[in-house]
C-alpha cells in the first residue's frame, strides 16, 4: 500500500505533510524549507520552471512571467472576477475560463498549480526514498464544484492520484485533534492567512464534521499589512531622504524597490509577533542613501489594527447564518500565519469572548478538554500555518487505513471488561473500538441473599481476569435477594480524552455508583504490542482455561442444588439417593483434577459427569419442582 500525504495548496504558501509512525509531520524540501511560496516563474518557453522560493525573488523583476496567488483563478469564469480581482501584477486574458498568457501560451490556473504541487510531490518522495503518488489536497470551505474540479485536476497533472478534496478549517480541526471532543460540538475556525480570510463553523458529531457556515473575504490577509507597513515606511524614508537631500527632486517609487520593502516589512512585522521592537535596516536603498528605523509593535498596531477589525463583520454573519451565538461554540481555533500576530490573538479572543486559551507545540493533535466554563476555548497553535496539511495528511492516513494501530487517542489499544464468575475476563469494550464509545451489560447475583458485588474493571486480551491488568475495584451494594434476582448494570464509557467512566446500577432501586478509572487508552505502546503478542501465543490455553472454568461454574451449581434436593426429600427410595450421591462424587472426583492454578483439567470426564448427574437427578428435579408448585399454590389459599 503506498503512502497517501496531505497537501495545503494555499494561496501564499502551499506545504506537503504526513504522518510518520502516528505522528504527523510537514515535510521540508532540500533546503529545509517547510513551506513553499505558491509563485511560479516562467523563464522562457519550453524552459522547465522556476517554483517557490527562487520564482519569489524574481516576482519583481519579471512580473509578467511569475505567477503568484493562482489559488484565486482556480476554475472561474473572467466573468465572474470583480475589478479587485484582476489586480495582479500579470496579465489575464478577458474571455471564458480564466487562463494566464505567458511567452504566446496560455495557461489554467491547474496547470500553474500542477508546478507547484510537482514540486512537493518531488521533496516528498525525495524525502521518503520512494515515488509518492496518492494525495489528500485542501480546498477553502467555500470552493464551489468548478474550483474543487479544477485543484482536482491540478493535482492529477502534478501525477497524483487525488484521494479527496478536503476542506481546509476541517483539516484544520482534524489537526487541532477536535475530532476527539464530545458527541457535538461546535468549533470556528478563524483562518487569516497572506492573502485571504475566512472563517468557518464547522459542527462535530460522532467523529464527522460538517461545515455550517463559512464567511471570507478573498481579499484580506497578511499582505495587507505588509503593504501598510510599506506605505508608512515609503513615507518616512521620503522624509528623511528630503531632509539629507535639500533641494534635489523627490524619491520615485519603482518594482524593484517595493519589492525590497515588502519584504522588509514582511520580516519587521513578524518579527514583531514575538519581539516588542524591531530595528530595521535598508543599506544603500538608493545610492548613496541607507534607511534604518526602530520599529515598535505598538505602531504595527496602530497601523493595521483596522484591517483586523474587519473580519469582525464576518465572523459576526458566520454565526448569525448558522444561527448560533458564541457561548454556543466550543473551540475557537486560528489558522494561518497571520494569526500569530498578538492583536490577532487579543481580537479573536475578545470578539468570540473566550475563556480558555490554550497552545500547542509542534505538531498539534494534543487532544483537548471538551469540558467548558460558558464561552469557547481558543487554541492556537506556533506554527498555525501549518494546521491545514497537518490536517490532512491525518485524512490521508486514516484513508490509508493507517490510523488504527498509529493513533492509540482514536481506538481503544486493549479491550476493557470485567472479572466475572470463576475469575474470568467479560469484554465490555473490544479492543480497536473509535472512541468516544459506550457498552453496558446486566449482571446477576450467584449466590442467595448477596448483598453487594465487586465490580473489578479489566484490560487485556487474556481469557483469565488475572492474567489482564487491572484498572481499579469497587463494590455496589444492593438489596439482598434470592440468587439470581438482584441485578446489576454496568456501563463503560470511555470519553474523547480516553478516560473510561464506569458506572453499576442496581436496577431495583436505581442507586448507582460512577467511578472514574486512569486514561484507558494512555497505555505504553510496548506493552500492548506485549499483552496482544501473549494473547495469540496462550490463544488455545486461554481458550480450555475459559471452557474449562464455565465446566467448573455449571458443576458447582448442579452440585448445590442436588445437595438441596437429597436434603429437601427425605423420603427418596434408598437406591435411588445412592445412586445419585454416586454420581455427584464422579462429579467431584472430576473436579478434582483441576491443576494447582485452577486453570483447566480433565475437561472430558468433568463434561461426562456432569451429563450423567443431570440426568439422573431430573425426577429429583420434577418432585422438587411439584413441591414448589404445591407449596405455592397453598401459600395462595388455592389447595
Ligand atoms: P495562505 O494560507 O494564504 O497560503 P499562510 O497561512 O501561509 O497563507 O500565511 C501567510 C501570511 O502569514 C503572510 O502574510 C505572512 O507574512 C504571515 N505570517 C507568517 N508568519 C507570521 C508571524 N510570525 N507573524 C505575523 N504574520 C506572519
Ligand atoms: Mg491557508
Amino acid at each position: 500500500m503506498s503512502k497517501i500525504v496531505g497537501i495545503d495548496l494555499g494561496t501564499t504558501h502551499s506545504l506537503v505533510a504526513m504522518v510518520d509512525s502516528g505522528i504527523p509531520l510537514v515535510v521540508a524540501d532540500g533546503e529545509g524549507r517547510r513551506l513553499t511560496p505558491s509563485v511560479v516563474h516562467f523563464p522562457g518557453l519550453d524552459q522547465p520552471t522556476w517554483v517557490g522560493v527562487p520564482a519569489n525573488h524574481v516576482r519583481a523583476l519579471h512580473p509578467a512571467t511569475t505567477i503568484y496567488s493562482i489559488k484565486r483563478f482556480m476554475g472561474r469564469r473572467c466573468e465572474e472576477l470583480g475589478e479587485k480581482d484582476r489586480q495582479v501584477d500579470y496579465p489575464l486574458n478577458s474571455q471564458g475560463l480564466v487562463k494566464v498568457p505567458v511567452h504566446g501560451r496560455e495557461y489554467l490556473p491547474e496547470e500553474i498549480s500542477a508546478e507547484v504541487l510537482a514540486k512537493l510531490r518531488r521533496d516528498v518522495s525525495e524525502s521518503l526514498g520512494e515515488p509518492v503518488t496518492r494525495a489528500v489536497i485542501t480546498v477553502p470551505a467555500y470552493f464551489n464544484d468548478a474550483q474543487r474540479s479544477a485543484t482536482k485536476r491540478a493535482g492529477e497533472l502534478a501525477g497524483f492520484q487525488v484521494e479527496r478534496i478536503l476542506n481546509e478549517p476541517t483539516a484544520a480541526a482534524l489537526a487541532y485533534g477536535l475530532d476527539k471532543l464530545g458527541e457535538t460540538a461546535r468549533v470556528a475556525v478563524y483562518d487569516l492567512g497572506g492573502g485571504t480570510f475566512d472563517l468557518s463553523i464547522l459542527e462535530l458529531k460522532q467523529g464527522v464534521f460538517q461545515v455550517i457556515a463559512t464567511h471570507g473575504d478573498t481579499r484580506l490577509g497578511g499582505d495587507d499589512l505588509d503593504q501598510r507597513l510599506v506605505d508608512y515606511l515609503w513615507g518616512i524614508i521620503c522624509h528623511e531622504w528630503a531632509r539629507q537631500n535639500p533641494g534635489k527632486p523627490q524619491l520615485e517609487i519603482h518594482p524593484g524597490l517595493r519589492a525590497r520593502l515588502r519584504e522588509a516589512a514582511e520580516q519587521a512585522k513578524i518579527k514583531l509577533s514575538s519581539d516588542t521592537g524591531v530595528d530595521l535596516a535598508l543599506p544603500f536603498l538608493v545610492p548613496g542613501f541607507s534607511f534604518q528605523h526602530h520599529l515598535t509593535r505598538d505602531v504595527l498596531e496602530q497601523l493595521t489594527h483596522d484591517l483586523i477589525a474587519r473580519t469582525r463583520p464576518l465572523c459576526l454573519q458566520a454565526l448569525a447564518d448558522a444561527r448560533l451565538q458564541t457561548s454556543d461554540l466550543d473551540q475557537v481555533i486560528l489558522v494561518g500565519g497571520q494569526t500569530r500576530m498578538p492583536l490577532v490573538r487579543r481580537f479573536v479572543a475578545d470578539l468570540f469572548q473566550c475563556v480558555e486559551f490554550s497552545e500547542t507545540r509542534g505538531n498539534l493533535r494534543l487532544g483537548h478538554d471538551p469540558h467548558k466554563s460558558g464561552g469557547p476555548a481558543l487554541n492556537v497553535s506556533q506554527n498555525p500555518d501549518e494546521a491545514v496539511a497537518l490536517g490532512a495528511a491525518i485524512q490521508a492516513e486514516i484513508l490509508a487505513g493507517g490510523l488504527n494501530n498509529l493513533l492509540l487517542l482514536d481506538v481503544t489499544p486493549l479491550s476493557l471488561g470485567l472479572e466475572t464468575f470463576g475469575g474470568l475476563m467479560n469484554v465490555l469494550i473490544p479492543r480497536n473500538s473509535t472512541i468516544p464509545v459506550k457498552a453496558g451489560e446486566l449482571f446477576t447475583t450467584a449466590v442467595d441473599q448477596q448483598k453487594s458485588m465487586l465490580v473489578h474493571v479489566l484490560q487485556g486480551e487474556r481469557e483469565r481476569a488475572r492474567d489482564n491488568w487491572s484498572l481499579g475495584r469497587f463494590t455496589i451494594e444492593f438489596a439482598p435477594a434470592a440468587r439470581g434476582l438482584a441485578r446489576v448494570g454496568v456501563q463503560f464509557e470511555i470519553d474523547a480524552n480516553g478516560i473510561l467512566h464506569v458506572l453499576a446500577r442496581d436496577i431495583q432501586t436505581g442507586r448507582q455508583t460512577t467511578v472514574d478509572m486512569r486514561s484507558a487508552v494512555d497505555v505504553d505502546d510496548g506493552a500492548v504490542q506485549q499483552m496482544v503478542e501473549e494473547s495469540v501465543e496462550n490463544a488455545f490455553t486461554d481458550l480450555a482455561i475459559r471452557r474449562w472454568v464455565e465446566s467448573r461454574l455449571k458443576a458447582e451449581a448442579t452440585l448445590a442444588a442436588t445437595r438441596e434436593g437429597l436434603a429437601a426429600c427425605t423420603d427418596l427410595d434408598g437406591e435411588y439417593r445412592r445412586q445419585v450421591q454416586a454420581a455427584a462424587k464422579e462429579v467431584e472426583e472430576a473436579l478434582a483434577t483441576e491443576t494447582e492454578d485452577r486453570g483447566n483439567g480433565d475437561l472430558p470426564r468433568l463434561k461426562a459427569s456432569i451429563s450423567s448427574l443431570d440426568e439422573i437427578t431430573r425426577p429429583l428435579a420434577d418432585r422438587l419442582m411439584d413441591q414448589a408448585m404445591e407449596a405455592m399454590l397453598k401459600q395462595r389459599g388455592i389447595i
